[in-house]
C-alpha cells in the first residue's frame, strides 16, 4: 500500500531560497465509520461486518474499490490494511466487509473483536474497479475464501445493467465448515436465470457433490470457451497468478483479465503446476500454441512447457 507522506506547502510565508514544499508526514486515514452489525458466518473464522460512514464527505464506490483500514493493535503497534468492500453502492452511506481472521493478522483479529458503536479509521473508498470494460462477454468470477466479498455486488451490478448476461461464479474454499453467504447467492441464482454459481472444496467430505480440488483443478476444465469471457480472479495470488497465466497461454487477452490479489501477491507459479493446469484447459477457440497443440492443430518440434506469460509482478 502507498505510504502516508503527502506533499503539502508549509504554512505561512516563505524565505527567499526556501524549500517551497516539503514533505510532511500525514494521516491521511481520516475518515470514520462506525460499526454497525457484525455476524459470525463460519466456524472456522469469517466474519461479515457492516459500518456506516459517520464523517461529512461523500462515500462513492465501485465493485471491487477497498477502504484502508488503521488501527493501533495493542503490542503490534500501527496497522494499516485494506478491506474490498462487500456490498454494493447505496445511499445509506453503508459498506459490508467479509473478513478472514488470519493467525498472523492482528488487524483482522482487531477488526472482529470491535462492539457494536465502535468507530474506526479509514481511507478510500480507492483501488481499480471491476467491473469489465466489455459488456457484451460472459462474465467468469473465480474467488477464493473472502475473495468472494466483492464478486457479489459486481454481479449485482452487472445483473442490474443487463439481467441476460451471463455470470458464472466459481468459490474456492478449504472446507464445508468455510462457506457462507448461501442465502445471497442463492437469492441471486433464484432472481436471476443468467447468475450460477458454483463451490469447489478442496478438502470436501464424503458425499460432497459440488466441484472438487483447488479452482484451478476444477474451473479450466469447465470453461468450454474462452474468447467470448471476461474473468475476474479474487483472493490468493497463488490462485489468480496461476489461473491468470493458464487463461494467457490460452490466447485470453491480458486485459480481459482482472486479478484482485488479497495475499501471496509476489506468489510466481511452479512451472510444473502450470504445466498440470494447461492440462486441465479444453477450451481451443482462440489461438494460442497450448490450444492448438491440444487439439492437434499445431505440431510444435517440442512441446511447449514453458510460459509465455513473463510476469514481473
Ligand atoms: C486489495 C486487498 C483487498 C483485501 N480485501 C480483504 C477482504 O475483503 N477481507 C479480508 O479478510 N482480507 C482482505 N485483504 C487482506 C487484508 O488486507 C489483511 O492482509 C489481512 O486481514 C491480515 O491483516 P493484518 O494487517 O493484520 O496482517 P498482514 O500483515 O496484512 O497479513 C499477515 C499475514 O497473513 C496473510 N494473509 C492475509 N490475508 C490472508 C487470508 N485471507 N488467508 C490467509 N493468509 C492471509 C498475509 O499474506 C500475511 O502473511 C485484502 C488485501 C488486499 C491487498
Amino acid at each position: 500500500m502507498g505510504g502516508d507522506i503527502d506533499i503539502v506547502p508549509p504554512a505561512g510565508p516563505l524565505a527567499r531560497g526556501a524549500t517551497e514544499r516539503k514533505l510532511v508526514r500525514a494521516d491521511r486515514y481520516d475518515r470514520l465509520a462506525r460499526l454497525i452489525g457484525h455476524e459470525e458466518l463460519t466456524p472456522t473464522g469469517t466474519v461479515l461486518m457492516s459500518f456506516r460512514v459517520v464523517d461529512d464527505k461523500p462515500f462513492r464506490f465501485e465493485p471491487g474499490h477497498f477502504v484502508g483500514i488503521r488501527a493501533e493493535v495493542g503490542e503490534h503497534g500501527v496497522r494499516r490494511s485494506p478491506y474490498c468492500i462487500a456490498s454494493s453502492p447505496n445511499e445509506d452511506r453503508t459498506f459490508r466487509l467479509l473478513v478472514r481472521l488470519v493467525p498472523e493478522g492482528p488487524l483482522s483479529y482487531y477488526l472482529a473483536g470491535l462492539q457494536i458503536g465502535d468507530v474506526i479509521h479509514f481511507r478510500g473508498p480507492s483501488g481499480r474497479s471491476m467491473v469489465p470494460k466489455e459488456t457484451d462477454t460472459e462474465v467468469v468470477l473465480v474467488a477464493t475464501g473472502v475473495g468472494v466479498g466483492p464478486c457479489l455486488p459486481l454481479a449485482r451490478h452487472l445483473l442490474a445493467q443487463d439481467p441476460e448476461r451471463s455470470i458464472r461464479l466459481y468459490w474456492g474454499l478449504r472446507l464445508v465448515d468455510d462457506i457462507c453467504m448461501l442465502d445471497e447467492l442463492d437469492e441471486l441464482a433464484r432472481d436471476h436465470r443468467s447468475f450460477r454459481y458454483a463451490i469447489s472444496l478442496s478438502q470436501p467430505p464424503t458425499g460432497w457433490t459440488g466441484l472438487r480440488g483447488r479452482v484451478t483443478e476444477s474451473v479450466p476444465g469447465l470453461l468450454k470457451t474462452l474468447g467470448d469471457k471476461s474473468f475476474c480472479l479474487v483472493g490468493n495470488g497463488a490462485m489468480t497468478h496461476e489461473l491468470a497465466t493458464g487463461l494467457s497461454d490460452f490466447g485470453v487477452d491480458e486485459r480481459r483479465i482482472h486479478e484482485e490479489i488479497y495475499f501471496n501477491v509476489k506468489h510466481r507459479p511452479d512451472p510444473d503446476v502450470l504445466e498440470e493446469i494447461r492440462e486441465r484447459f479444453v477450451a481451443s477457440d482462440l489461438f494460442s500454441p497450448y490450444a492448438h497443440q491440444k487439439a492437434g492443430l499445431f505440431m510444435p518440434e517440442t512441446p511447449v512447457t514453458a510460459s509465455r506469460r513473463s510476469r514481473s509482478r
